[in-house]
C-alpha cells in the first residue's frame, strides 16, 4: 500500500524525534511502537476507518508532545499517555492486531494455571503446563507475525 502524505510527515517528524532523543526516552516514551502504530493507522485509514481517520489527528498531537519535550517546554504526561493508550486500543481491539510477546505471554499464564490445577495428580504438572503454554503461545505468535497481525 503507497504510504499516504500524512504518513511521510509524521514519519519524518518521528525519525528527527529518534534521532534527537537520547535511548532511556526513546524507550520509556515507546517511540518506536508509536512509529509502528502510526504505520498501521495510515494503512487502516486507507481501507476506510473512520476511527482511524480520526485518530491521525491524536497521533499528531502525540508527536507534538515529543517534539514540545525535546524543546525544553513542559508537557502534561497524562495526555501523552492517554492518547498512546487510546491509539494502542483502537489498532488491538478494533482491527484485531496484537502487541509482540502479547499471545506467548498469555499462554503463559493459562499453561501455568492449569499446571497448577493439577498439582494434586503430578509434581510436575506446573513445570510441563508452563511448557505447553510457552510452545503453544510461540506458535500463536509466530502465527500471528506471519499474517502481518503483530503491532
Ligand atoms: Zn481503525
Amino acid at each position: 500500500m503507497k504510504q499516504s502524505k500524512w504518513l511521510n510527515q509524521a514519519n519524518g517528524r518521528l525519525d528527527r524525534i529518534i534521532e534527537t532523543m537520547h535511548n532511556d526516552g526513546l524507550r520509556r516514551l515507546k517511540v518506536d511502537k508509536i512509529k509502528k502504530i502510526v504505520g498501521r493507522i495510515d494503512e487502516f485509514s486507507q481501507e476506510n476507518c473512520e476511527q482511524c481517520q480520526a485518530l491521525q489527528q491524536k497521533a499528531d498531537v502525540l508527536i507534538g508532545i515529543l517534539e514540545d519535550m525535546l524543546r525544553g517546554k513542559s508537557i502534561n504526561p497524562q495526555e501523552y499517555k492517554d492518547i498512546y493508550k487510546e491509539l494502542l486500543t483502537h489498532v488491538k481491539k478494533g482491527h484485531g492486531l496484537f502487541e509482540p510477546g502479547q499471545l506467548m505471554n498469555q499462554w503463559l499464564v493459562i499453561g501455568l494455571l492449569i499446571g497448577s490445577a493439577f498439582m494434586f495428580l503430578n509434581l510436575y504438572s506446573v513445570s510441563i503446563g508452563l511448557i505447553s503454554g510457552i510452545i503453544i503461545g510461540a506458535i500463536f505468535d509466530a502465527n500471528a507475525k506471519k499474517k502481518g497481525r503483530v503491532i
